[in-house]
């Protein structure tokens, strides 16, 4: 069966788009019914540009803290907080990384499907569209943008919202907007699209579609990370269009190894997407020789520190739990390895990937 894929409404991409913001939510705006901004907290200091977010009527700016990743609890609350102050809302806009996009096409989902978004972890179980919803980045590599997934950390698993529902409606993309990411936090979302290019480019479930955005994918990761000797406006437009083109491969492919590890390191030790990814790319040179040769090289350019040791002390049922968790994403394992996975991915294989790192 091939995979009929729901893509993203519209899409707009320029350099200044964000002043276009007001007349496209113009467009989508149901009579007086307001529209939520929800902002990341990193811009409550930034006034400037909370002062251009096209506010109007009895419209909302909230600031979500996303110091840590976002959990089905803060979706639910969320969600009753809007429908408390504000009754039937026009739709959601996100304006951030990640983190933020999850979090918008997560409570437009919940706006009109009952319950906790915990029920709808896990794949097309989302039953009525939600309502409309708009992706502002701030920060560029996650894909999170263009995906059909929102990634939630719940009581019992970290899982997305996978759905046909589930892109947005409205994708806005601004390469002014990511200008101002600390260096280091742009390095590791920037490392999430190389190793989704990895990762996809190397496994089973690759394909033409998502091998053409990979590849160019990979190559702007090259430019921006290998190549450039300082940031521009020219590097944030190609770390921007990267990431979705990278975001566009997984969607018609998988990821792998790295990505299956990192969810481990996120459910036991609350570590970051990105930055778990890395932790994890640094004892994957067997599974992804080149791409593990140029990351080291991405690495040392940038000047940052990969954590190291991370598993090291861990008391056994937390080490147990992160290979559980780890061996749980079987899709990927499978990506990696083919039918097979199971016999060559034992837990005590994936126990020793960790102690390494
Ligand atoms: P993030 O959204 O978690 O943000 C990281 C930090 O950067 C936060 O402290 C935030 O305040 C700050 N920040 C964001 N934009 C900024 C800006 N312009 N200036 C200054 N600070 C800024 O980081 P991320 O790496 O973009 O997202 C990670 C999240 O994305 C994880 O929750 C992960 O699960 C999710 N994810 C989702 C998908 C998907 O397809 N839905 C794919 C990959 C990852
Ligand atoms: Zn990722």
């Amino acid at each position: 069966m091939h995979k009929n894929l729901k893509q993203v409404g519209q899409m707009i991409f320029g350099r200044g788009a964000f002043s276009q913001l007001d007349a496209i939510l113009a467009d989508n705006r149901q009579g007086t019914a307001p529209m939520v901004f929800l902002v990341d907290h990193a811009f409550q200091a930034r006034p400037e540009f909370v002062a251009r977010i096209p506010v109007r009527g009895r419209d909302r700016i909230i600031f979500v803290d996303t110091s840590n990743e976002p959990k089905t609890g803060d979706v639910d609350s969320l969600r009753d907080r809007i429908r408390a102050e504000l009754g039937k809302v026009s739709g959601l806009v996100g304006v951030g990384g990640g983190s933020t996009m999850d979090l918008a096409k997560a409570v437009a989902l919940m706006l009109t499907n009952p319950g906790s978004s915990q029920d709808y972890q896990g794949w097309d179980l989302v039953q009525v569209p939600g309502v409309f919803k708009a992706g502002v980045p701030t920060l560029s590599g996650t894909g999170a943008e263009v995906s059909r997934t929102a990634v939630l950390i719940g009581p019992t698993k970290k899982l997305g919202l996978n759905s046909d529902y589930t892109p947005f409606d409205q994708v806005l993309l601004d390469p002014d907007l990511i200008a101002g990411a600390p260096e280091r936090q742009r390095f590791f979302t920037g490392m999430d699209c190389y190793i989704h290019n990895v990762e996809s480019l190397q496994g089973r479930a690759m394909n033409s579609f998502a091998r053409a955005h990979a590849e160019k994918s990979l190559d702007l990761c090259r430019e921006v990370f290998l190549l450039r000797d300082h940031w521009d406006g020219e590097s944030d437009e190609k770390l921007m269009m990267a990431s979705w083109m990278g975001g566009m491969s997984i969607a018609y492919s998988q990821v792998g190894a790295a990505h299956a590890l990192s969810y481990g390191l996120g459910y036991v030790l609350g570590t970051h997407h990105g930055e778990g990814n890395a932790i994890a790319m640094t004892v994957l040179e067997e599974f992804y020789p080149e791409g593990v040769r140029d990351f080291r090289r991405m690495v040392e350019k940038a000047g940052v520190e990969i954590p190291q040791g991370v598993a090291a002390g861990l008391p056994p049922q937390k080490l147990d739990k992160m290979v559980e968790v780890s061996l749980g994403m079987a899709p990927l394992w499978h990506n990696v390895l083919g039918d097979d996975w199971k016999r060559v991915m034992t837990p005590a294989r994936v126990r020793a990937l960790y102690e390494r790192m």
